[in-house]
């Protein structure tokens, strides 16, 4: 029928404007290679940020003694602590917990949230128990894994440069996270010294290191994407510090900001990065990352109701459920003065709701893309059951939930193929996208992430790309290692190397 074939027309499309073919990709590889020379360069160099980390010495093993870690990041923070016996020891005993963030927390008061998470962190010091010791007469310290853009100052402090993924606390944009953190741990009578501020990749790079001396470089897939890797330290131009000893200097490259002609882009990206809290930014995350994933094909889903009566004569309702809530609401929060309070009170509320329905849909419709594009039910039991239970929609055709399949299978291809992209970006940046005359170095990246971890289709389709990418003879030694939350591990063990007792 016309409705049929004007839903395939949009699909078509879809798929030819996502097309990552290899002459693209290594075009997009290249861009990157470029952007990271330009952001070394100088600052403001380039949308790449290349932040000097001031992490110039990964773990050795010797590491030794009780220390924390701290992780924020996404929906969830996690804190560790861990029991480091050297290098015949090693990780001798660790124990973590997680918990989530309160959705009115992540765009509340810069106070509320740090105060939130120090009470959570001293309830988990007051369970330390056997199998842990602290030195006598020692603080205890704390590595704290801090994954939103930071320009650092030392190894232990840093300025937020702008919250991403959902959180959105103005008056914490420009202040030193690691004094927001100290103040915090204070108020809640926690004596704790905040060691070493790295980003989740700089963590997972260093957890990566401890376990493998190949490790060179780190990615994160997960509600957002980064990257870190170890630079040569005099091919750091706008470094103007002393050289470090180790002659090396890890390079935080807020790879999610990464934008390129390139970047195969479609009106949905668009309209999702138009309505999202941050418009214009964060260009390649948002084709990429798991924060995002979900609403692309919700997007197209919610065209093909309208222009094509995919799912019958009207479009579900729970299909149009956009971003643009949000920044409806952020505009409405900005407008309003102090006296207005009690009203000021009632919206609130309200906005706490929607903003949990937001955040629901914004997290949440990846991992339901992904089981969606992982049925292997001959009927696409899966795909039915998932459609009629997020999107209300029931009695699909088995012909109507391929094309769900293939929708996702689009999306999710071109995210892995254009991260498999810019990790050879980073190899030839390295020079280890070539093999070396007598040379055999193995070079391993260390990943970490829920996109990669969970999203099997996904982190298949990197790693066969990146293959292809390379070639056979040079794939064979380059391996891409999944370091199960190597960041909280990787932070505490940077806050050993960073002691104040050493
Ligand atoms: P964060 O990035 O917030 O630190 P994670 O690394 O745990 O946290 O990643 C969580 C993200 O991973 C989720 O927001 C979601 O986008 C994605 N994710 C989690 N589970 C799955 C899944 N089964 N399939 C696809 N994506 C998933
Ligand atoms: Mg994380």
């Amino acid at each position: 029928s016309g409705r049929w074939a004007r839903a395939m027309a949009i699909l078509t499309e879809l798929e030819e404007k996502c097309g990552t073919p290899i002459g693209k990709l290594k075009q997009v590889g290249d861009a990157m290679t470029v952007e990271m020379h330009a952001g070394l360069a100088s600052e403001g160099g380039s949308k790449l940020k290349m932040l000097i980390s001031y992490v110039d010495n990964l773990p050795t093993g010797d590491e030794k003694g009780l220390f924390y870690a701290l992780d924020l990041g996404g929906t969830n923070f996690r804190v560790l602590r861990v029991q480091l016996g050297g290098n015949d020891g090693r990780v001798v005993n660790q124990e973590f917990t997680e918990v989530s963030i309160p959705p009115h927390l992540m765009v509340g008061t810069s106070d509320a949230l740090f105060d939130y998470i120090a009470a959570e962190l001293a309830k988990f010091v007051a369970t330390e128990g056997q199998g842990f010791h602290l030195s006598p007469g020692r603080q205890r310290e704390l590595g704290f894994t801090f994954s939103f853009p930071v320009r650092q100052l030392t190894i232990a402090s840093g300025t937020l440069i702008k919250w991403t993924k959902g959180f959105s606390i103005d008056d914490t944009v420009g202040q030193d996270v690691v004094a927001e953190l100290t103040k915090a741990m204070e108020r809640q009578g926690l004596d704790m010294r905040v060691a070493a501020l790295v980003n989740d990749t700089i963590g997972t790079l260093a957890g990566g290191r401890y376990f493998n001396n190949d490790v060179i470089a780190a990615v994160i897939l997960g509600t957002g994407t980064n990257a870190a890797y170890v630079e040569r330290a005099h091919a750091i131009p706008k470094w103007h510090g002393l050289l470090p000893k180790s002659g090396e200097m890890v390079i935080n490259m807020e790879w999610g900001n990464f934008r390129s002609s390139h970047l195969p882009v479609t009106e949905y990206d668009h309209a999702l990065d138009v309505e999202s809290l941050n418009p214009g930014e964060q260009i390649f995350e948002k084709i990429i990352s798991g924060m995002y994933l979900g609403d692309i094909v919700r997007r197209v889903l919610c065209r093909m109701a309208e222009e094509a009566a995919f799912f019958g004569d009207t479009v579900p309702p729970k299909l149009r459920v956009p971003f643009i809530l949000r920044s409806a609401l952020d505009s409405l929060l900005k407008g309003m003065e102090l006296e207005d309070l009690p009203i000021c009170w009632v919206l609130f509320a309200v906005s706490q709701l929607i903003i949990m329905g937001y955040l629901g849909i914004a997290s949440g419709m990846t991992p339901d893309m992904s089981a969606i594009h992982h049925d292997t039910t001959s009927d696409l039991r899966v795909v039915g059951n998932k459609l009629k239970d997020i999107l209300g929609i029931t009695n699909t055709s088995l012909k109507t939930r391929k094309v769900v399949v293939e929708l996702c299978n689009i999306v999710a291809t071109r995210g892995a193929r254009l991260s498999a992209a810019g990790i050879f970006g980073i190899l030839k940046k390295l020079g280890r996208d070539t093999v070396r005359e007598g040379e055999k170095q193995r070079t391993v990246i260390a990943m970490d992430g829920g996109l990669f971890e969970h999203y099997t289709k996904f982190s298949e389709c990197l790693e066969s790309t990146l293959k292809e990418l390379l070639g056979k003879e040079i794939s064979e030694s380059i391996v891409i290692e999944h370091s199960n939350d190597g960041s909280g591990i990787g932070a505490a063990l940077l806050a050993a190397s960073h002691s104040q007792y050493l």
